[in-house]
């Protein structure tokens, strides 16, 4: 473990090894749906699977449409469903509709507005090229074509693209489990009544809790303990047996009443890293416990201070989870932006502003200290200004959307 707290990039660096895509599971289609593929996936059958009608109509050999009028004998019926293997010779034409398949000898099909019905015969108004109104087999899809690349997101088409394929189950990689643990004897929960003097109600980990669904995973399951690091490290030992990532609230730093560190050592834990130079968010602790059955458990320790749970969880927590998800290239998108007003970092370490993003300006807004949840929750951008990075206003910069 690192003895001073370590530049943002180095600490990346330390967790990276660490941060692998989750063991793949076949899932039924629908649950599939925006996780990603763990496999390429190759067609099975064309698509369209056999030529079939375009239109509801009339098939016929192009060649007798020749002339406008022509006159052609109705032979047969084909409905959309199993093949009658029907036949289409010379002056004859088959009833057909949309989605049916072709009749042997017919290569084209005249829509019914196209066509006049008296009897058994049929007057065509129009000539027919040959393939008109016809999908034919493989235009779209040829056997042996890769339809899913492995890491690709299954969206509700893709998923729709597997089902025509006769797909009813897929492999991706599963979303991890997160568990969110609240740590501080002074915290209540919300809803349990009026606070005692002292007291303060639980916040940071009800956010975090909905900031991890914002991105996209289940809503993480959400657990409160106090500041016993005895408590806490039973906690994590039945915990980190069924959740693949465990985030603690608080409780990180060395002070008396911090039982994070405590609670890891009582498990044998060793934390790969501990403090990062950042502002807000010195506090943060990653360690990894080895699952006695197999596999490991992702241990995060974040700032109990809410603005720097939020910022510590969006630079890290967030890019690990992407990853657990096969999502590798994950890369948060950043705006250009220009300042509105002059900003200045006299500190020693990165100094993540809290700011609004308003027609293309960047305003630096609430107060800027890592317990200003109002503040926090006037913002949708975060700048990083570098220690004694002092920027004028007009300069652009590029901000992290949040
Ligand atoms: P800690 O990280 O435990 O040293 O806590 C730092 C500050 O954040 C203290 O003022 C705590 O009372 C506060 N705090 C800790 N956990 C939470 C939480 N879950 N919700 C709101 N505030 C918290
Ligand atoms: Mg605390």
């Amino acid at each position: 473990m690192n003895s001073k707290p370590l530049p943002l990039g180095e600490a990346i660096a330390l967790m990276l090894p660490h941060l692998k895509p989750l063991a793949s599971e076949e899932k039924p289609l629908l649950d599939c749906l925006g996780l990603r593929s763990a496999e390429d996936c190759f067609a099975q059958w064309p698509q369209p699977p056999f030529d079939n009608a375009m239109m509801d109509g009339f098939a016929v050999r192009s060649a007798d449409t020749q002339q406008p009028g022509a006159d052609l004998l109705v032979v047969a019926r084909q409905p959309a469903g199993r093949a009658r293997n029907l036949k289409c010779g010379p002056g004859e034409a088959v009833r057909i509709f949309t989605g049916a398949p072709m009749p042997e000898g017919a290569d084209a099909v005249v829509m019914q507005e196209d066509c006049e019905l008296t009897g058994a015969r049929v007057r065509c108004l129009v000539s027919a090229t040959a393939g008109e109104f016809v999908r034919r087999q493989g235009s779209e899809v040829c056997i042996g074509q890769r339809l899913v690349h492995r890491g690709q997101r299954l969206t509700a088409a893709r998923i729709g693209l597997l089902a025509s394929q006769g797909c009813s189950h897929h492999r991706v990689i599963p979303q991890a489990k997160v568990l969110v643990v609240s740590t501080g004897d002074e915290l209540r929960a919300p809803g349990a009544g009026p606070l005692l003097p002292g007291e303060i109600y639980e916040s940071a980990a009800t956010m975090l809790r909905a900031q991890i669904a914002g991105w996209g995973l289940p809503m993480p399951e959400g657990g409160h303990c106090g500041d016993h690091p005895r408590a806490l490290a039973e906690w994590l030992g039945q915990c980190c047996n069924h959740c693949d990532v465990v985030v603690i609230c608080g409780g990180v730093s060395v002070g008396e009443h911090d039982p994070v560190k405590p609670a890891l050592q009582q498990l044998g834990i060793e934390p790969i890293l501990w403090r990062i130079q950042l502002k807000p968010g010195k506090p943060f602790l990653f360690a990894k416990q080895q699952r006695p059955q197999g596999g490991s458990t992702l241990i995060f320790g974040l700032p109990g201070n809410p603005v720097s749970a939020f910022v510590t969880a969006e630079l890290l927590l967030r890019p690990t989870l992407m990853s657990m998800q096969g999502n590798t290239d994950w890369n948060p998108e950043r705006q250009t932006v220009v300042l509105a007003e002059e900003l200045s970092n006299p500190g020693d370490r990165p100094h993540y502003l809290r700011g609004k993003v308003e027609g293309g300006m960047f305003y630096a807004v609430g107060l800027q200290q890592s317990h200003a949840l109002f503040g926090l929750s006037q913002c949708n951008a975060l700048l990083a200004l570098a220690p004694g990075q002092s920027l004028a206003q007009g300069h652009p910069v590029e901000v992290l959307p949040c």
